[in-house]
């Protein structure tokens, strides 16, 4: 997988660099303690890898984080995340660790079920905080409120669009990347389910040059517990009379460049014990990262949505850099060996922006239906949607009408997506808000912290 984003531990030992990424309170970041964050960095990849995620005091002091403007996008303030002393994030455990979590601290085994039930009901969504834990011994929820968190996120505002589409915009609430920030995360609801469309993480290193989230660059992946509260936080606040079934993985970010994360939110997502989501109704979406997409199928038998939207190499080099590393052919090649052979009840939906005057010739429509020869997939057909500073256009309805009969006629099964929420920059590639990421050490030395 390429990313194009160098790691804030490798930077974050440069002081002659004038570019910052990663760390996100670049204004107010200080030098002095790039070498504490390089710590703080490696402690939380070593935690990420044991689903324990605590905070840093010292690292949410530093973090500069965002805050939804009138226009409905994250903006920068200078209001620090809010600071927590070290604590695990519960929903970022699966019900085995928290098992191992909960005998570690010297509680029996039984309790973790306990604890699950009251975070993961299958209807409505978890409690948000202990106290109401009412079956837990009081000196158990004590004990649980000293060392762990319910909530990861706190929901900072709701942004309702004309055609009842909701943009909900959460705050981090404490971020061992020292980032702090907002994320978005968008309810669609349909004539008898919603569907809600997850971010896996703060901003994205792809460039998808169609994509406002890639002006944002990478600020961050989300933890495990950041990814699920998006779906328990949404079911607890909006799980009124139609179930929020169908999860989508295509909020801010690539999911599989945090596929260890969003893998382990799957297994919670999923479990019988608790939300038991039908993995045919949860799909992740990716720009093309082959080794990832091999391990999502592997690990899981969740639906899959690649997003092509080109038919020659010279096109999709342009919008999507990750094919220059794998090119449609290695794609198409990967997607083909995976759905036709190994896995039969995994979806694969092929993802298709229609671009006015760059993919939405005859010809395309031809190659695609040839690129796509063979292997079982559904096409989605998406109108661009359009955003500050976007040098497209969404190509017309009779083009995009033609796309979809030509390729029904050749045998597919094509699907042209509605766009939703668009008057609150809720729709396809339009969260997020790109800000400026670098700082000169000139800029720096005049507003140090
Ligand atoms: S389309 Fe997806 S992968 Fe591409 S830049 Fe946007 S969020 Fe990232």
């Amino acid at each position: 997988m390429a990313c194009f984003v160098r790691p804030f531990f490798t930077l974050s030992t440069k002081r002659s660099s004038t570019r910052l990424f990663y760390g996100a309170a670049v204004k107010n970041i200080s030098y002095v303690k790039y070498t504490c964050c390089r710590q703080l960095q490696l402690r939380a990849s070593f935690q990420s890898s044991t689903s324990v995620h605590s905070v840093n005091l010292q690292t949410a002091q530093q973090s500069v984080d965002t805050k939804a403007d009138s226009n409905n996008n994250a903006v920068v303030t200078d209001k620090p995340a809010p600071v927590d002393i070290q604590k695990v994030f519960l929903k970022g455990l699966t019900r085995v660790q928290m098992q191992r979590w909960l005998e570690s601290l010297g509680e029996q085994k039984f309790r973790a079920l306990q604890l699950w039930k009251w975070l993961y009901p299958p209807q409505g969504g978890g409690v948000d905080n202990f106290a109401a834990m009412s079956n837990l011994s009081k000196s158990f929820r004590n004990k649980l409120e000293q060392v762990a968190v319910v909530d990861s996120l706190e929901l900072e505002n709701v942004y309702e669009a004309k055609d009842g589409t909701k943009k909900l915009a959460f705050r981090l609430k404490n971020r061992s990347t020292g980032g702090g920030g907002i994320i978005e995360s968008v309810l669609i609801p349909n004539e008898s389910w919603v569907t809600l469309c997850v971010s896996s993480q703060l901003g994205c290193a792809q460039r998808c040059q169609f994509c406002y989230t890639a002006k944002m660059g990478l600020h961050g992946h989300l933890h495990t517990a950041e990814i699920v509260d998006q779906v328990v936080i949404a079911k607890r606040l909006f799980e009124k009379e139609k179930r929020i079934s169908n999860i989508v993985f295509m909020g801010m970010g690539e999911p599989l460049h945090n596929i260890d994360n969003v893998l382990r939110a799957i297994e919670i997502l999923l479990d019988e014990q608790g939300l038991h989501l039908s993995h045919n109704k949860v799909t992740v979406s990716t720009s093309g990262l082959v080794p990832e997409m091999e391990r999502l199928a592997k690990e899981t038998n969740v639906n899959i949505a690649l997003s092509l939207n080109a038919t020659t190499d010279q096109v999709r080099d342009q919008l999507m850099p990750i094919n220059r590393k794998y090119p449609i052919q290695v794609l198409l090649n990967t997607a083909r060996r995976i759905y036709t052979n190994e896995r039969s009840g995994q979806k694969l939906f092929v993802e298709y922006v229609m671009l006015d005057g760059v993919n939405d010739s005859i010809e395309d429509a031809k190659r695609l239906h040839m690129l796509l020869a063979g292997i079982p997939c559904k096409i989605n057909l998406i109108p661009f949607n359009s955003h500050e500073g976007a040098t497209f256009n969404s190509s017309s309805e009779s083009k995009i009408q033609f796309f979809h009969e030509y390729l029904t006629q050749k045998g597919h099964y094509v699907f042209t997506r509605e766009s939703r929420g668009q008057d609150k920059m809720a729709a396809c590639g339009q969260l997020g808000k790109p800000r400026k990421l670098s700082v000169s050490k000139k800029e720096y030395e005049q507003n140090p912290m």
